[in-house]
């Protein structure tokens, strides 16, 4: 089952990057493994799928040292500042990087291990109350907030936008963060190269690519439903 979704949501990127002009290097997958046991982690790392996003540190902690090495790891959720003692010598991006106070305390984290570790500024682009991020507005003072920390660097943006069922409804928010994105770039703020945005989740990762997305986040569609 995994070998045939991996190969379906890869003909899906093609697709997608094809009819948006792109070349296929310039979208990165991460298969989201939150919840699925490392057997299925290992079986999609034999197919060649070596990025994958988990959303716990407690997940990445207890799963890295039961697979590869040469896994990449990737923190796509809510990271409380107490936990990133747990990955911060273990991932290879941390994308939910969502307020100044998480940034100040990874910077400490990261000093402490003397690595430097890549970023990505979590946007709450759609404004939703219910979820966490930067306001678009804070956007541009956080990069620069973040640039000053010596062991973080800002590589782009990440949105988780609404729930929706109908991808289209998503292309607004995935085509803000690209703006968002390039309204920092040209700032030229020491640093910071806003290459990567990473957006686009299992029900709307093609409309993510035609947006520009340089990494999908794909979980349900590669490990089936989660329960
Ligand atoms: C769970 C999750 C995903 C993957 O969601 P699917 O709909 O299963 O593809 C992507 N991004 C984040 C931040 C997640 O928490």
């Amino acid at each position: 089952m995994i070998r045939e979704n991996l190969h379906e949501v890869e003909e899906r990127i093609c697709a997608a990057c094809a009819r948006s002009g792109r070349s296929r290097e310039e979208v990165t997958l991460i298969a989201v493994s939150k919840t699925k046991p490392v057997g299925m982690i290992r079986e999609a790392a034999e197919l060649g799928q070596l990025d994958f996003g988990e959303n716990k540190p407690q997940e990445i902690r207890d799963k890295y040292p039961q697979l590869p090495p040469e896994l990449r790891w990737h923190m796509i959720g809510n990271l409380q500042r107490n936990k990133i003692k747990y990955i911060i010598d273990k991932v290879c991006m941390i994308h939910s990087v969502s307020s100044p106070e998480l940034a100040q305390a990874i910077e400490k984290e990261a000093a402490r291990i003397d690595r430097v570790i890549p970023v990505l500024l979590e946007v709450n682009i759609a404004g939703e109350a219910s979820k966490g991020g930067i306001a678009p507005g804070e956007a541009l003072e956080t990069a620069r907030l973040t640039a000053q920390l010596p062991h973080l660097r800002l590589k782009g943006l990440m949105c988780v936008p609404p729930f929706v069922e109908i991808a289209e409804e998503n292309r607004v928010w995935f085509a803000n963060l690209r703006k968002l994105a390039i309204d920092i770039a040209k700032e030229n703020i020491d640093n910071v190269d806003m290459c990567e945005l990473s957006m686009g989740m299992t029900g709307d990762f093609e409309v993510a690519i035609e947006e520009g997305a340089t990494m999908v986040r794909v979980g349900t569609g590669i490990f089936g439903a989660r329960v």
